[in-house]
């Protein structure tokens, strides 16, 4: 069975219905990309997966490792390992990274039934996981995403990422803003965290990301809709058509 089971999803935010009908299926160890035309309803997918409340689920299921999603609470879901990046991260002032990032991970600890990790302990893990992403100490310790550049916040996620292991993580636009250094660093981060147990649904709007992530699958949405689903190919046959095709005819199938 698939770690990740969407099945009709309808969901809509201030009113207007934005997600129509989506299904997919994905299974651990798997790294599925999600592409599509901006407006088309990725961030809203993902936001609607990691229970963010702006988003009215109004029809349809999510069954995460064979249980129900939409039923469980965020931080629930957090603790049961889904996690989400942040496309523009919220900056939360005087709260450091490091504490921020040590309070989720001994939530999710606790969640297994196992220990808590104290801050010596924790300290070296998370040294171990910068190293990842080339983070350096001083940086570890900053506010959350107080004065982070575009490439910083995102090298902090994927540290983010390493150091909470999650079982579903969902990246959504990690290529946005990224230079070409800060961008094979990601990717490799989210190579290095590919796993048997884990699942990865990485957002672009862009191709480029996926030369460097190889996904499993690759799906395009359109106008709420996943309206192409196939191998690799389909990203590059993307960026060599651009997204009028799929438009054109995602609109047709609807
Ligand atoms: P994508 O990530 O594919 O660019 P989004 O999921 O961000 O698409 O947006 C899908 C649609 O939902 C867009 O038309 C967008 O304007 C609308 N939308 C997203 N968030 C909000 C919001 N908070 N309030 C109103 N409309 C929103
Ligand atoms: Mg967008
Ligand atoms: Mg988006």
């Amino acid at each position: 069975a698939s770690l990740l089971s969407i099945q009709d999803l309808h969901a809509r935010v201030a009113g207007k219905d934005i997600l129509k009908g989506i299904n997919l299926e994905v299974g651990a160890g798997e790294v599925h990309a999600i592409m599509g035309p901006n407006g088309s309803g990725k961030s809203t997918l993902a936001g609607v997966l990691a229970g963010r409340e702006t988003y009215e689920v109004t029809k349809g299921s999510v069954r995460f490792d064979g249980k129900d999603l939409l039923g469980t609470p965020p931080e629930e879901r957090a603790k049961a390992g889904v996690f989400l990046g942040f496309q523009y991260p919220v900056e939360i002032p005087g709260v450091g990274n490091l504490h921020f990032l040590r309070t989720a991970l001994n939530a999710q600890r606790r969640a297994k039934g196992e220990e808590e990790l104290d801050a010596m302990d924790f300290l070296s893990l998370a040294k171990e996981k910068a190293k990842l992403v080339q983070l350096d100490a001083a940086f570890m310790s900053r506010s959350v995403n107080e004065g982070f550049s575009g490439g910083e916040k995102k090298r902090n996620e994927i540290f983010q990422m390493a150091v909470l292991q999650p079982r579903l993580a969902l990246l959504d636009e990690t290529d946005s803003g990224l230079d070409i250094d800060a961008l094979r660093i990601v990717a490799g981060g989210v190579n290095a965290l590919r796993s048997k147990d884990r699942a990865m649904v990485v957002i672009t709007h862009y191709q480029r990301l996926l030369d460097y992530i190889v996904p499993d699958r690759v799906h395009v949405m359109a106008a709420g809709r996943i309206v192409r689903s196939g191998g690799r190919e389909l990203a590059l046959e993307l960026e060599e058509k651009g997204y009028g095709w799929i438009g054109a005819e995602g609109a047709g199938k609807a």
